[in-house]
């Protein structure tokens, strides 16, 4: 079992350097080459752990593919653009924003897909998904040629592991992962200078609020800041855009931490290696290091905002067929699922790292 490869694992580094820093074990508990969770078979879809936006329906991917065609379109078409997806899982949202792209922009949907992949066996499922296609994959976004570049990520910045730092009354101290009978999360060291400034504890000091009370947590995500980051100066550089989607929020406040087994909520630390690891995506700081890198970032906005400013319901029912009710009430039942609040609607955000400059694409207008 994975889970007992991940406390063995844990307790052997626990003994080594202390307890762990909790980003360090979510990313091993998800991509250790011997037991993390993204290198088991089966986990995303109806008879996997969980089901993602673009397994409701090919819509999602279509209407992503339409609006990268529009950024490509007003971004003066260049010649030798990239297209990338982050975490492409499965591989459903390459392939339908390339079938959108035939149809739409088919000189822009010939161009190299690069996907960032850790997983193997979902390397393998991605090769299948994405027959067609000219693909390249990565572990990381290093060595992405210099080129302008078409990225989107859904549900990826939810799995790159988050730290937490609590409040004792007086100090923000680690929030760190320890052993003993079983697992813990107990309280390290106060956060130096540069830490408090990478969890942005600074900015709740100044608003004096209650979010100081002891015992409040906040969270930082390394990884998150880091990509987000790396691709700001990229598009700053080389052009492009980057569509981020994720169940986010904008603030570091509170313990998002969750795990999901069998479509179900489960305990994270003793099934980890058997669970869905993920916390909510912090945009403030995607935007803050994207800004930090001389890029623009825009947003974020609901997920129902979104889709409903470039046409989901448009789609539909282009896509419905009078002579097959069935057909009809899957799609719309689709659309709900995508767009209404009490769904995916309101939890889910969308922001956009483009190069600096003036207004608004669609998707992200004022109401
Ligand atoms: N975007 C897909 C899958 C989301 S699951 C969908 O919407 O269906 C998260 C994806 O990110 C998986 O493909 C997983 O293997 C990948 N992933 C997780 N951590 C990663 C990392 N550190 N580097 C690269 N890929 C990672």
């Amino acid at each position: 079992m994975s889970s007992e490869k991940f406390r063995e694992w844990a307790k052997k580094e626990i003994s080594k350097t202390g307890p762990l820093h909790l980003s360090d074990a979510i990313s091993a508990a998800l991509t250790h080459p011997d037991f993390g969770y993204y290198h088991s078979e089966e986990i995303i879809g109806s008879k996997g752990d969980f089901i993602t936006a673009p397994e409701v329906s090919q819509m999602f991917g279509e209407l992503v593919g339409a609006f990268l065609a529009y950024i490509w379109e007003q971004s003066g078409r260049p010649a030798n653009s990239l297209l990338c997806e982050f975490g492409p899982g499965r591989g459903t949202l390459s392939a339908d924003i390339n079938s959108a792209l035939a149809q739409i922009s088919p000189q822009f949907s010939g161009s190299p897909l690069h996907l960032i992949e850790t997983s193997n066996s979902l390397r393998e499922i991605q090769k299948t998904t994405l027959k067609r296609q000219t693909v390249c994959w990565h572990n990381d976004f290093k060595k992405i040629p210099n080129q302008p570049l078409f990225a989107v990520a859904n549900e990826f910045f939810d799995a790159l592991g988050v730290n937490q730092a609590i409040f004792d009354g007086t100090d923000w101290r680690h929030r760190l992962l320890d052993f003993h009978t079983q697992f813990e999360l107990v309280r390290g060291p106060i956060l130096s200078n540069a830490e408090l400034e990478a969890f942005n504890a600074i900015s709740l000091k100044n608003q004096n609020s209650k979010n100081q009370e002891n015992g409040t947590i906040i969270e930082y995500s390394p990884k998150t800041a880091q990509i987000s980051a790396e691709i700001a100066l990229h598009i700053k550089q080389f052009g492009g855009a980057f569509l981020i989607i994720d169940y986010g929020k904008s603030n570091q406040i509170g313990d998002t931490i969750q795990a999901v087994s069998n479509h179900k909520p489960v305990e994270p630390w003793s099934n980890a290696g058997n669970a869905d690891i993920s916390h909510w995506v912090d945009f403030d700081c995607i935007k803050r290091s994207s800004e930090n890198a001389g890029a623009r970032f825009i947003g974020p906005v609901s997920q129902s905002q979104f889709f409903t400013q470039i046409g989901i319901k448009q789609r539909a029912e282009m896509l419905a067929n009078s002579q097959n009710p069935e057909i009809n009430r899957a799609l719309f039942a689709a659309v709900d699922r995508l767009i209404s609040p009490a769904h995916m609607g309101n939890l889910f955000q969308v922001g956009l790292i483009i190069p600096a400059g003036e207004g608004l694409p669609p998707g992200f207008q004022a109401e």
